[in-house]
């Protein structure tokens, strides 16, 4: 697998439609202070899923689209696509090359794609899960996340232990699992309840 491209077109800074190839022998991005570097790693997180607006650097989610700037108008939607060369097929997805897009609109409407068909967010989240480049991966790492992870808790600290060792996939099955388990017990008690009163 291997990060081919990335569009981002009224995310934050980005108000024209700009694509960044990545060709290989590419190894960075450079530019001024504020000219857009930190935006371009957040709009990777973002369209792999990220929820949260303050990791984004951001109050709400709206504010990742372009705000205006002193010669154009605030835009009412931000779109990032991301695409991967999926030909060995490290990703379990048939397709060889994937294109995931995240779209956001000032009233709230999100849309998530996956080669363009609309997917859920947990299509997504699972297409990425364990392969080390999803949401929570460390192969994205913002500015403070190091001191973080350093001065964070044990209890934090294991949960990135276990993501890097692939192991939370498995702790998210178990916990969907034992929430399925916990409804039929409710639903089996409710079951009783009906025959003990017919009796
Ligand atoms: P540094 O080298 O200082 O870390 P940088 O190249 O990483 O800078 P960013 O932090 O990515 O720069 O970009 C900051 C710029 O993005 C600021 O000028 C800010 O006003 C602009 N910006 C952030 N959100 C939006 C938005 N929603 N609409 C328009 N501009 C935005």
């Amino acid at each position: 697998m291997r990060l081919l491209s990335l569009t981002l077109d009224g995310f934050k800074s980005f108000a024209q439609p700009t694509t960044i190839e990545f060709r290989p022998g590419m190894t960075g991005i450079i530019g001024p202070n504020g000219s857009g570097k930190s935006n371009i790693i957040e709009a990777i997180r973002w369209v792999l899923g990220e929820q949260s607006a303050k990791t984004l650097r951001g109050n709400k989610m709206a504010d990742v689209i372009f705000n205006g700037s002193e010669d154009r108008a605030p835009l009412n939607r931000a779109l990032v696509s991301i695409a991967f060369d999926n030909s060995d097929h490290y990703l379990n997805s048939d397709f060889s090359e994937l294109k995931i897009t995240r779209k956001l609109y000032r009233n709230g409407d999100s849309e998530y794609l996956i080669n363009s068909q609309q997917v859920r967010l947990r299509d997504i989240v699972d297409l990425f899960v364990d392969s080390g480049v999803g949401r929570e991966s460390f192969s994205v790492i913002s500015q403070g996340r190091i001191a973080e992870i350093f001065n964070g808790k044990p209890a934090d600290r294991r949960a990135i232990i276990e993501t890097a060792a692939g192991v939370s996939k498995y702790k998210q099955n178990k916990a969907t699992a034992e929430k399925r388990l916990d409804t039929t017990r409710e639903n089996l008690n409710r079951v009783n309840d009906i025959v003990a009163e017919l009796e």
